[in-house]
């Protein structure tokens, strides 16, 4: 499989690391149940999935990648933005 980076071009996908499903965090207040099922539950869809994946092999960045889970097809990555990381909506 090979994954695009946005400052590395297109790699090889040993060369990141996979964090799972790029996901908005609930709010602060919200439920410990809803919680629970944010951390702990997921859907794992059959098609386009929004992902996050580390280039840990290379430039260090975290990427927001669109990939179909079928057929491995890469469909779009971005770079992740300073908000992402504490779950704010992209
Ligand atoms: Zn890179």
């Amino acid at each position: 499989m090979r994954i695009t980076c946005p400052l590395c071009g297109e790699r090889d996908r040993r060369e990141f690391t996979y964090r799972g499903a790029a996901l908005d965090a609930p709010a602060a207040d919200d439920s410990a149940e809803t919680w629970h099922s944010h951390v702990h539950l997921r859907q794992n869809p059959a098609g386009p999935l929004e992902e996050w994946w580390h280039h840990q092999q290379g430039c260090g960045s975290w990427i927001r990648v669109r990939r179909d889970t079928v057929s491995h097809v890469m469909l779009a990555s971005a770079l992740a933005k300073p908000e992402d990381a504490d779950g704010g909506s992209a």
